[in-house]
């Protein structure tokens, strides 16, 4: 029997597990960790927590079984960067998450100043001109951190967004490499030809020798030495990762993850389609050496499961989000308050970095489950509005598969049925991220991909569709005389 060890590095925590080769979970480890909230629209995190962490879960998992692994995937939240030094493997700056907005006045300018630029970017990069991404992340640090620029341009930093820098960090032989999945989210990647563009660094200052080569995700990515060795034979951004997981492999496709953030992906095959509703194109894989990618059209919701983590934590509604469920109005009725997650912005199809989370419709007798309905609503309201983009765009959608953390809600996924009136389908394995990075270092080793596919699935009550129809057309108004107001 075969072993391979699956990493998932995500926003709020690291975890390992092994499979065998029949996907059966032979361990599991996880450890959470904090993001610093330095100034308002800022996220951070420690990269050696961040390194140190994925150690601790990859040791935990292999010295508990005692099995030798025969290879390892990772998989890994997208955008976040680190800098750090080629020689010391030190760090110049805490890692900047992909959360972060403090370079959202500087795309505005730039934007402002040079739309043909932008129009470029979009073309180029199938992304539009958003601190979300990488790029103006590393700017920052190099233009804010003493003596940064300085050493970049002699060569002596490195720059990669988290798979680079853990494969940098875990290899004996510090390979300095990313795969096309995470390069395409930086916004310095030209998705078609799969190469760093000469432009884009120029115009975000950013030096090439900085940047890792970037692989095929079933490359041989190098060697991490524990108690025993093996490769790295896959490396895959987490929402790629979730596609390639789920067996999205056909036209039409979807995932959604329901986790910190939402993500909904739909496999586009060779076809590079660009959004007229502002949903960003990305690479989904790319197996094999000959540069040959399957594309995919992404719609991102920043607030999803965080904003159940603020009602436990900032609302103290609840002191574990599995307990959420039991304050859900079973009819869906939130008694006319309405919720926009805004926490740090709105994403797809919106991208408004300036407007802020609010409840609306509030009355003297509103109850608690009614504000908790309604911050559950409002995320099945914001996929549905993705969805809409989608139709708008000319894509078909034939599957709504779901993952992530929110999907062992029953009730949210009635609710998501009856927002979408469509059948929802919903894996008995939720970790479809690090199943996609099983998934794909196996394709990298040449393991054949064996084990049950199992699935329930939910179907929409046609009463509650009449009803979450009327509801929805009611939060799109109420949030379209927000963004106004504010504009
Ligand atoms: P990530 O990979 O982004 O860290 P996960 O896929 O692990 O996220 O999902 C975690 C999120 O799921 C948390 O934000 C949490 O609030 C949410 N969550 C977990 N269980 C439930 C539940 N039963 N109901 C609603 N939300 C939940």
């Amino acid at each position: 029997m075969k072993y391979i060890l699956s990493v998932d590095q995500g926003t709020t925590s690291s975890r390992a597990i092994i499979f065998d080769e029949n996907q059966k979970v032979i361990a599991e480890s996880q450890r959470e960790y904090e993001l610093s909230y330095p100034k308002d629209g800022w996220v951070e995190a420690n990269p050696r927590t961040i390194l140190d962490t994925v150690k601790e879960v990859i040791n935990e998992v292999l010295t508990t079984t005692g099995v030798k692994v025969a290879c390892c995937g990772i998989t890994n939240q997208r955008e976040s960067v680190v800098v750090w030094n080629k020689h010391t493997g030190e760090e110049v700056y805490p890692a900047i998450i992909w959360q972060d907005r403090r370079t959202n006045e500087f795309c505005r300018s730039l934007a402002l100043k040079k739309p043909k630029f932008e129009k470029q970017l979009r073309q180029k990069t199938g992304l539009l001109l958003d601190p979300y991404f990488s790029a103006t992340k590393i700017q920052w640090i190099l233009k804010n951190v003493s003596g940064a620029m300085k050493l970049a341009q002699k060569g002596d930093l490195c720059c990669g967004t988290i798979d680079s820098f853990l494969v940098w960090h875990l290899t004996e032989e510090n390979n300095h490499l990313t795969d096309v999945t995470n390069a395409s989210r930086t916004m310095l990647m030209d998705i078609r030809s799969c190469q760093w563009d000469q432009e884009l660094l120029r115009e975000f200052d950013i030096p090439e020798s900085m940047l890792p080569e970037i692989k095929n995700n079933d490359y041989n990515f190098g060697t991490i030495k524990s108690n025993h060795s093996f490769p790295i034979t896959g490396v895959i951004g987490d929402q790629q990762s979730a596609l390639f997981g789920q067996d999205c492999l056909s036209l039409g496709d979807m995932k959604i993850t329901f986790g910190t953030g939402c993500f909904l992906m739909v496999n586009t095959l060779k076809e590079i389609v660009y959004s007229k509703s502002n949903l960003l194109t990305t690479v989904g894989y790319q197996i094999g050496s000959n540069k040959e990618s399957t594309f995919s059209v992404e719609g991102s919701i920043y607030s999803a499961g965080s904003a159940i983590q603020w009602l436990r934590d900032g609302l103290k509604v609840f002191d574990n989000t599995k307990h959420s469920e039991n304050f859900i109005n079973s009819n869906f009725d939130s008694g006319g308050v309405k919720f926009v997650p805004a926490f740090t912005g709105l994403g797809a199809p919106h991208w408004n970095s300036s407007i802020r989370a609010s409840f609306q419709g509030i009355q003297r007798d509103t109850s608690i489950n009614d504000l908790v309905t309604s911050v559950f609503k409002s995320i099945c309201f914001q996929t549905r509005e993705i969805v809409e983009a989608l139709i708008i765009d000319g894509i078909e959608v034939n599957k709504y598969r779901v993952d992530g953390g929110m999907i062992k809600n029953n009730l949210f996924l009635q609710m998501l049925s009856d927002t979408l009136n469509k059948e929802i389908i919903i894996p008995n394995f939720v970790e479809s991220t690090a199943l996609g990075a099983y998934k794909m270092a196996c394709v990298g080793s040449k393991i054949s991909l064996e084990g049950q596919k199992s699935y329930s699935i939910t179907s929409p009550n046609q009463e509650r569709v009449i009803f979450m129809d009327i509801e929805y057309k009611d939060w799109k108004k109420n949030l379209k005389n927000l963004i106004s107001i504010q504009d």
